[in-house]
């Protein structure tokens, strides 16, 4: 079985000892190698090399050059059932975690589930036969496959044959204009209008507390419009809050999308950045985009999304089975929480009560090795194509169904420690849904014994 090793350390690229807790880095050894990732670097070409103009020769550059990317298990240690996303205190670690020690770093030792692309291999064994050519009429027989191929057209269409277009707008990101008032903002919107929404070829909507609205596209290339409104999906039961990008196929068909938000810890660092110079204030940012995904309060509300969107799904799908003949329920659903540069996976099975996350960071960019030295500048970056396939993947994990070998099932069953009875698992069936407005419910017999348990579980910390 593959371990992977977990490290904290500090950056040592600028002068950081001692400053700063919220500016580590973290870095994953495979073990028992001594092969090395670093979160900021991966192999691939950096500079625009020669494109294929053809969609489908991209897609096997695509499949043929694919980095996958390792989950490890992980279970709650604390939480709070009935809250909005952002208050559900929810505590993680990795399953069955050994903590190590080895000089100065602390390793923390976990098995490895699996890889992306074992768990997403129907999808790419679907686009391999597509761009080779080879699907035969039996292929499509079922309506779950004719919706691939509509998936795979939209890919290409909406996404594949302008990808240059939209690289161009989202680079926007990396360098976020000087006039820009909210950037937080400026970012949702480029993610949600030049990525997600033109790779399912599906409309999106912002999540907001104030009333719906319409606006254009910060880019200043297209003339796209963007719909904010106020959405919110969950179950007082469970957990509920706003996605920060809503995408969806029809009214109750949708992917949830979340975003980190800033906090205290954010601000004493802009504090704390004002002591670099320039350059290293550049590299420090970069890292910043990375950090921020993993501060407590945003994976709290990460976990929460995760599993709220999990079983959001089972509902729909039940809602849906008789309507559209949907065999074989999915239940691994994925959340892709982004903070612009970066993104983190996070899947939770409701039926085996699993929960995974990527082990590193992945980042939407194929990134250089940023030096700090004279001639120190940022080269035009180029999109990810593997980051682009497994967004694709994910948003149209309803068709693609992704999920975890018999073995790892086996392994991993309720891991993730979420242990809700038969009762509540009812009413949160029953009550997930997507609307405006959660009322907080009153302690009542079935919630009560889970507000206690849930107190024993917080009490052991
Ligand atoms: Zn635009």
């Amino acid at each position: 079985m593959t371990r992977y090793v977990l490290t904290h350390n500090v950056p040592t690229t600028c002068k950081m000892a001692g400053k700063g807790h919220h500016l580590l880095k973290t870095v994953v050894k495979k073990c028992p190698h001594s092969v090395f990732y670093s979160k900021f670097t991966r192999e691939g070409p950096y500079k625009k090399v020669g494109r294929p103009q053809n969609v489908s020769e991209l897609i096997r550059q695509a499949i043929d050059g694919f980095e996958d990317v390792t989950f490890v298990p992980y279970r709650l240690v604390g939480y709070r059932l009935g809250p909005s996303f952002t208050q559900s205190s929810i505590e993680i670690e990795p399953v069955d975690g050994q903590v190590k020690h080895k000089g100065i770093h602390t390793y923390i030792s976990v098995p490895a589930a699996e890889g992306f692309h074992s768990i997403f291999k129907d999808g790419f064994e679907r686009l391999q036969q597509s761009i080779d050519g080879n699907i035969s009429s039996s292929d499509t027989e079922s309506s779950n496959e004719d919706n691939l191929e509509d998936s795979i057209s939209d890919l290409k269409a909406g996404f594949l044959r302008k990808i240059d277009f939209h690289e161009k707008c989202l680079q926007e990101i990396r360098d976020i204009p000087w006039h820009i008032q909210e950037p937080e903002l400026f970012v949702t919107e480029l993610l949600a209008n030049h990525l997600f929404s033109k790779l399912t070829m599906s409309s999106i909507v912002i999540a907001t507390d104030y009333c719906t609205k319409l606006s254009k596209c910060p880019c200043s290339r297209c003339n796209d419009t963007i719909q904010f409104s106020k959405f919110g999906i969950g179950s007082e039961w469970l957990w509920y809050g706003a996605p920060d990008i809503v995408v969806y196929k029809s009214d109750d068909e949708i992917n949830s999308i979340a975003l980190p938000h800033s906090n205290e810890d954010e601000k004493e660092d802009k504090e704390l950045l004002k002591e670099f110079d320039f350059e290293e204030q550049q590299i420090l940012k970069v890292q910043k985009q990375s950090e921020i995904l993993r501060y407590p309060s945003n994976v709290s509300q990460f976990v929460a999304h995760a599993i709220t969107f999990s079983y959001y799904q089972k509902a729909f799908q039940h809602r849906h089975r008789k309507i559209e003949n949907l065999q074989n329920n999915l239940s691994l659903v994925p959340l892709i929480a982004i903070s612009g540069n970066f993104f983190d996976i996070y899947l939770y099975d409701c039926e085996n009560d699993i929960l995974l996350r990527n082990a590193n960071q992945i980042s939407l960019w194929n990134e250089p090795e940023f030096k700090c030295l004279a001639d120190f500048e940022f080269p035009e970056p180029t999109l990810n194509l593997s980051s682009v396939i497994m967004f694709w993947m994910m948003m149209n994990h309803l068709t693609i169904k992704p999920s975890l070998s018999d073995e790892t099932v086996l392994r991993l069953k309720k891991s993730c420690g979420l242990d809700l009875s038969v009762e509540l698992q009812k009413a949160i069936g029953k009550t997930v849904k997507l609307k405006k407005n959660f009322y907080p419910l009153q302690s009542c017999d079935i919630i009560e014994p889970y507000f206690s348990q849930m107190c024993k579980v917080e009490s052991q910390q």
